[in-house]
């Protein structure tokens, strides 16, 4: 019996009882948006914060490799408050809550303080986040040409916000895969043995201030507009100013392809692409008939 079963109920009850244990952390009720919403589609954000239903809930599959996430986070705050007692000089804060801008929340996973001979206390805020096999070989250069894609943008945005809002000298953002190299393809790309299964990418201050300061006001104003009243469907599909790979002010036109736009003010096209995160949207098909709406409207 090499063909796996089309009715595998066992595993479904255990993914379905998974999926019903997944919650939020807890936030002030004077607060509205969450770090976590960092580098997502000002739709998107209004849409959470309207608190409108999901169209496209996260299915099985995404509370399974949202839940492995979290499990491994739990197993390594262990770890990381047992390394920093054995070290004489650094003192560790798991969870470090904190104020973003007017309306932001955000829960940062480890904030760690070195207490360094001749220089003083250093602060370094770490950010951990985890990722599959085949995203891990792409941000670390283990592909055809070897281009490292880096941490997603959405991860440095969002350490970048924790790291300016405890004022740290550093900020880390970790990754680990989910499924570690192969010792055969680590030794042809040169590769250590952690970096099998873990990469950091370190930045200064001069680096991360500007950016986190552009998107707690992004989300700042996008809170404000929702608290006015303008709905979802009023508020620009466009994300980060310094997102990388969509250019500012561009806005996505077909949320069903995730295709976006970016026209010039004469109306003439400038660029134009497609982004995956309509895809992972919670709100897409809702978003679909807003932005046909709109465009009706606009004819
Ligand atoms: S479907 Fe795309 S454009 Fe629409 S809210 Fe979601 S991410 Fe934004």
């Amino acid at each position: 019996m090499r063909v796996n079963s089309k009715q595998p109920f066992l595993v479904q009850k255990l993914a379905e009882q998974w999926s019903e244990n997944n919650e939020a952390p807890s936030m002030p009720d004077d607060k509205s948006w969450r770090g976590s919403m960092a580098g997502s589609c000002a739709r998107q954000v209004a849409y959470r914060l309207s608190d409108t239903e999901a169209s496209d809930p996260i299915d099985l599959a995404g509370f399974w490799n949202m839940g492995l996430g979290s499990m491994i986070h739990n197993e390594l705050e262990q770890a990381i408050h047992d390394w920093a007692d054995s070290q004489p000089n650094v003192e560790v804060i798991a969870e470090h809550e904190m104020e973003l801008g007017e309306r932001g929340y955000g829960h940062a996973d480890t904030l760690v303080i070195m207490d360094i001979p001749w220089v003083g206390k250093v602060k370094v805020l770490f950010e951990l986040k985890t990722v599959g096999g085949f995203g891990y070989k792409n941000m670390i250069g283990l592909n055809k040409n070897k281009y490292a894609e880096g941490p997603k943008w959405s991860a440095f945005v969002q350490g970048a916000m924790y790291a300016s809002a405890v004022d740290a000298d550093l900020l880390v953002i970790g990754y680990l895969a989910r499924e570690g190299v192969s010792k055969n393809m680590a030794k042809n790309y040169s590769k250590s043995e952690i970096e099998r299964m873990g990469a950091e990418w370190h930045y200064t201050k001069e680096q991360y201030m500007v950016v986190a300061a552009e998107e707690i006001e992004r989300l700042d104003g996008i809170s404000a507009a929702v608290a006015e009243g303008r709905t979802p469907s009023e508020i620009p599909a466009r994300f980060s100013k310094s997102d990388p790979e969509i250019p500012f002010p561009a806005e996505v036109t077909h949320p069903e392809k995730g295709a976006w736009r970016l026209y010039a003010k004469d109306g003439s096209l400038v660029n134009a692409g497609t982004t995956w995160m309509c895809n992972y949207c919670q709100f897409q098909q809702q978003c679909k008939g807003d932005t046909d709406d709109v465009l009706s409207r606009d004819a």
